[in-house]
């Protein structure tokens, strides 16, 4: 099973910076103080259009995981794979991405800090996973 969508306006922007300067961008909104990772272009509290954006991250704080037993097909994956909600510092909402090392280290309200791959093409792939700190 595959899954193919376009980014859309903000996720694209998202992805470019991500890409072109390994800086990950957040949408903040002066008038609640959300801050949205990745980028978006409304308050979902508000309602208010977000047009700023702000670096967020590249460290910041476990809020939960798990770990993943079996593939998007079903199968047994070899050894869990840790899927993990961190909250980048300057941000209020958690990015959900892969979680890196070993499982059993992982805790929540422990700090990690984003690791980004060797090679970047534009995708949420260019941030390998969160390491912990
Ligand atoms: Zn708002």
């Amino acid at each position: 099973m595959t899954s193919l969508y376009t980014a859309g306006l903000a996720g694209q922007k998202f992805l470019q910076s991500l890409k072109d300067k390994g800086v990950l961008l957040g949408s903040p909104c002066a008038a609640c103080r959300q801050v949205y990772v990745p980028l978006s272009l409304f308050c979902e509290r508000c309602f208010s259009e977000l047009n700023e954006t702000r670096p967020v991250g590249p460290g910041g704080e476990v809020v939960t995981f798990t770990l993943c037993q079996t593939d998007l097909e079903g199968r047994a994956l070899p050894r869990p794979q840790i899927a993990a909600a961190v909250r980048l510092d300057g941000a209020t909402t958690t990015l959900i991405h892969r979680g890196l090392g070993d499982p059993a280290q992982w805790k929540i309200g422990a700090r990690a800090r984003v690791k980004l791959a060797a090679r970047r093409k534009g995708s949420i792939l260019d941030i390998e996973g969160f390491e912990l700190v």
